[in-house]
């Protein structure tokens, strides 16, 4: 699955990816943009494509399942 990311060190505090996608960004204590939610949806996609400083990127990222070991089996 791919995931949401912003690089504070680029971003401006526009407030463009906060008002394109409201569910994924807010405003940090520094007015700059922060993620709420990092899922990849269509908002943030399109924020991501208005960020005027390219701040926000996507990582595609591996579901790791985890199983419950069989303690009986393992030992
Ligand atoms: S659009 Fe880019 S520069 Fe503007 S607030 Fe969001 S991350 Fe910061």
């Amino acid at each position: 699955m791919e995931i949401v990311k912003i690089d504070n060190t680029k971003c401006i505090g526009c407030g463009a990816c906060v008002a394109i996608a409201p569910d994924t960004f807010d405003f940090d204590d520094d007015g700059l943009s922060k993620v709420i939610n990092d899922t990849l949806t269509e908002d943030a996609k399109s924020a991501c494509e208005s960020c005027p400083v390219e701040a926000i990127s996507t990582e595609e990222v591996v579901d790791v399942e985890y199983k419950e070991v069989d303690e009986e089996k393992a030992a």
